[in-house]
């Protein structure tokens, strides 16, 4: 059978929320109109030029089950944690943390030059992978490949592989793709994503036609959208006269039951409760 390319199956209106201790954000996954897009449980966007929307930043919090991935654009995020990391996440950089068995730490939006903004996913660990020890891995931007092709896209590859590159995060458990694209106006891009993988874009400047086939023209998509894909063989984007900028997420499902509450993903109500028990004893961590 030839490559099939993936349709549109969704397109999500990112919805304003306010978390931490008061942090404007866009939000796509985790809320009413999509829970989450297994194993990707949280997708936020945040960015502003308002300081008031992001100063009062992310106090210290657990976590326990999942991996939390934030990618820098502008600004910067000072973080520490209990098992006594901290540092700086500057523009450009990624930090993708496995929260494991748990994790209590503290993630504050700094600016720089007056700007702030960057993205937040959450990935899901399977069963056997939620209580395992707590791991960072922290990509400054200089160590992520950027492929620049001839016809003008570029493609900062964070994790999986294009053109034979492979990015930097490794070891993960839902196998992910996780790119960052931009297409000069009326540029086109295909990448092949594993079938049987969820896959997610998510356009946050200009924009683009998506989930062309060879029956259909596609769909004009402003930003800010996340597009949710069918399954399929690769994704093709192409862009209008304006430039399209957009994320391009994939992972492997865990068909696995999900029990939530805040930041605790764990796989009953029984290991929630665990993790509040444990956090009260003073055992969390
Ligand atoms: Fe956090």
């Amino acid at each position: 059978m030839n490559p099939q390319p993936r349709k549109i199956l969704e397109i999500i209106e990112p919805q304003t929320v306010i978390e931490g201790a008061g942090v404007r954000l866009k939000r796509s996954i985790a809320t009413r109109t999509l829970n989450y897009l297994d194993p990707f449980l949280l997708f936020d966007h945040f960015g502003s030029d308002n300081p008031d929307d992001y100063l009062a930043g992310f106090p210290m919090h657990p976590h326990r089950g999942i991996e939390t991935v934030t990618y820098i654009l502008a600004g910067a995020v000072h973080h520490r944690d209990s098992t006594g990391n901290s540092g700086t996440i500057e523009a450009g950089d990624v930090q993708w943390m496995t929260s494991g068995r748990g994790i209590m730490h503290e993630e504050m939006p700094q600016p720089r030059q007056g700007k702030m903004a960057g993205f937040q996913l959450w990935v899901n660990l399977p069963a056997k992978l939620k209580m395992t020890q707590p791991r960072y891995q922290e990509i400054a931007s200089d160590l992520i490949p950027e492929i620049d092709r001839e016809d003008g896209v570029k493609i900062r590859v964070i994790a999986g592989a294009v053109d034979g590159v492979q990015g930097p995060v490794t070891e993960t458990a839902a196998d992910p793709t996780y790119l960052d694209v931009s297409i000069p106006p009326n540029g086109s891009f295909v990448q092949p994503i594993e079938r049987g993988h969820s896959a997610f874009a998510y356009v946050f400047e200009g924009e683009g036609i998506f989930g062309m086939t060879d029956e259909r023209d596609g769909k004009t998509v402003p930003h800010p959208k996340l597009i949710v894909f069918d399954d399929g063989d690769y994704v093709e984007v192409r862009a209008t006269k304006q430039l399209v900028r957009f994320l391009l997420v994939s992972g492997k499902p865990l068909y696995e039951p999900i029990a939530r509450y805040g930041p605790f993903v764990m796989n009953t109500r029984e290991e929630i409760e665990q993790a509040l028990r444990d956090l009260r004893n003073g055992t969390f961590v």
